[in-house]
């Protein structure tokens, strides 16, 4: 499926860094490796940047894994994170866990939980436990409705259940070392609230009417691209929102982009700067290598970040990242 292009110039972001004296983007090193193992999935939400869905054949392959590896085992890099589609779908997975526990890193595994309730895929709650995996699960909406519109009917009871199979194994209590984070991300045209604020409400009404438990709420600005770039411009939105998402440019959140730290690596092992730039097809440039099989750690910690008007997305308001926002 094509993408929707920018209706904004592809520089608008770059120019408004070098209005504000920031211009380039530079990486400040490697510190996550963020590799996107498959675009298939069981879900086929709305929002999806990836576009990802049951019919996707996209797998990374065992070669390309264990290129991955091996540029993992940079002391630099502390962090591992394997994000999809469904992870849970590559028939390697499990494998790659192992060889990345051996890494002896920050490991995170992004799920949308839903996928475990599946007999063929629950097994990975005992693996996950056993690596001591770090889960971040997407749970749009702590209103099952406005969740269930976003990924598909069922959906958010389903991962409720898996959240209680998860807080048995002990992930998401404190003090055992089974991180459980959450991740919230606007059902509709608008920014999110305050990533605390919303917190709070996750975590009282997760307790008192489920009796979940999770670490750490995220909350994500929806970036501008794949469904939902259709779902804005199916919808009348765009316009608007790629204006609020430039009024709410946050020059606070410059320093702290994702992309300043992280090398993001697509199925077939090209390198991208961010997940968003890999679902348009922008690799990294500025001469620094563009395939895992050609790493090299110093070139691309010092590379240039391909930006365009998408980034706004990650600027707005408290900032956006993988990590939730960039600012308080
Ligand atoms: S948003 Fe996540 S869970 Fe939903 S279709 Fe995309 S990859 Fe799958
Ligand atoms: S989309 Fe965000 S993370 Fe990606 S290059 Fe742009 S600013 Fe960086």
């Amino acid at each position: 499926m094509q993408l929707m292009p920018p209706s904004h110039p592809a520089d608008d972001f770059a120019e408004r860094l070098r209005a504000c004296g920031l211009a380039p983007l530079r990486s400040a090193g490697i510190e996550i490796l963020q590799m996107n193992i498959t675009r298939q999935c069981n879900l086929s939400c709305k929002h999806c940047h990836v576009q990802a869905g049951p019919d996707r054949a996209e797998m990374m392959s065992r070669e390309t894994m264990t290129n991955c590896m091996t540029a993992a085992a940079h002391p630099n890099i502390t962090t591992i994170d394997i994000t999809g589609g469904a992870p849970e779908l590559h028939p390697e997975l499990e494998w790659l866990l192992g060889e990345a526990a051996g890494l002896k890193k920050r490991l995170i595994v992004r799920s949308n939980l839903v996928v475990m309730l599946d007999p063929a895929y629950r097994r990975y709650l005992d693996i996950f436990a056993a690596h001591k995996v770090e889960l971040v699960a997407s749970l749009p909406d702590y209103h099952p409705e406005k969740s269930d519109r976003q990924r598909g009917a069922g959906s958010f009871a389903a991962a409720i259940e898996v959240i209680r199979d998860l807080n048995h194994r002990s992930y998401g209590l404190p003090g055992s070392g089974l991180m459980l984070h959450l991740v919230h991300n606007p059902v509709g045209a608008y920014l999110p609230g305050l990533q605390s604020a919303l917190e709070v409400e996750y975590r009282r009404v997760l307790r008192d009417q489920y009796g979940l438990h999770f670490n750490t709420l995220f909350c994500l600005v929806n970036n501008p691209i794949g469904r939902y770039a259709e779902y804005l411009k199916r919808s009348g939105n765009w316009s608007d929102y790629m204006r609020t998402l430039q009024c709410a440019f946050n020059i606070q959140t410059v320093g702290s982009l994702m992309c300043r730290t992280m090398l993001s690596i697509g199925w077939d092992g090209r390198l991208y700067d961010c997940d968003f730039n890999q679902m348009l097809d922008l690799t990294v440039n500025s001469g620094a290598p563009n395939h895992i099989e050609n790493f090299d750690y110093h070139r691309l910690a010092e590379r240039e970040v391909v930006v365009r008007s998408h980034c706004f997305a990650c600027t707005a308001g408290a900032g956006s990242s993988c990590q939730g926002a960039l600012t308080s």
